[in-house]
């Protein structure tokens, strides 16, 4: 754990050196506006797995920012989730955890229901009895945790459609690297307001030693017509950045959220 949180700031040092200090040698990007900005939330206190893929994720997104000219900014003081501070922002990136507090549930609330973006990763849009947020229930779809495999394993995914930016450039079906996957009950399938973009191959199951998937529809990355949004379950451990296939899926999900192409 301990290992995990050095070499998770050590990385973070890292990242704030590269974008508060750049070197005479770069060219003067900021004289170009930032396509968009986007803000990402995580918490290092998380289970470490989750905390690893927060960390990497950081580091992917940042990278990808300085590529495609838009600002990634991000914090662990999940009271910058104000309508004040939301409206520097097109697009809000939950890693590893969600808000608690009712001023920052309302405040996102506000934030998506007057057009904001949202990428949600793996344990950020989990619920459960215990999450007593009916709205983000619907917001997911409906999508309420059921299950997952245990442990952790690559599986194939199928992809449901080509026809949407996030998935345009994906193949009919990859592997997709290490990742905990999680079943929901009801499926947001089930909701006519939720298009499913990639879903849990079938032939994956049984997925998981201790723990099994055996059956049923386990969609993995989906969005909420109703709103800007996109929640994909990948987002266990760091693994989960080692596809390049995948990652395009990345890369065109948050220049979608944040541009519309
Ligand atoms: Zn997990």
């Amino acid at each position: 754990m301990l290992r995990t949180m050095l070499a998770g700031l050590f990385l973070l040092a890292g990242l704030n050196a590269c974008s508060s200090d750049p070197s005479p040698n770069q060219k003067p990007q900021a004289q170009t506006r930032p396509a968009f900005r986007a803000l990402a939330f995580y918490n290092m206190h998380m289970e470490p797995d989750h905390v690893s893929f927060a960390v990497y994720a950081l580091n992917y997104f940042g990278r990808l920012a300085r590529e495609k000219n838009f600002t990634f900014d991000s914090t662990q003081d999940w009271s910058q989730l104000n309508s004040d501070n939301l409206r520097n922002y097109q697009v809000v990136v939950w890693l590893d955890d969600q808000p608690r507090a009712p001023a920052q549930r309302n405040a996102f609330v506000r934030f998506m229901e007057n057009g904001g973006a949202w990428l949600g990763f793996h344990v950020a849009g989990y619920n459960d009895r215990n999450t007593h947020w009916p709205w983000f229930v619907q917001f997911m779809g409906g999508a309420v945790f059921n299950r997952n495999n245990w442990p952790p394993m690559p599986a194939k995914l199928t992809v449901d459609t080509h026809d949407h930016p996030v998935t345009h450039r994906l193949p009919d079906s990859f592997i997709a690297p290490t990742n905990e996957w999680y079943q929901w009950l009801p499926s947001p399938r089930q909701s006519k307001d939720v298009r499913v973009l990639v879903t849990l191959d079938p032939s994956n199951y049984p997925l998981g030693k201790k723990d099994l998937l055996t059956d049923g529809d386990t969609p993995v990355v989906w969005t909420n017509t109703r709103y800007r949004m996109v929640y994909m379950n990948q987002g266990h451990i760091y693994h989960v950045f080692e596809s390049p296939i995948q990652n395009q899926m990345y890369d065109d999900a948050i220049m979608w959220l944040g541009t519309g192409k």
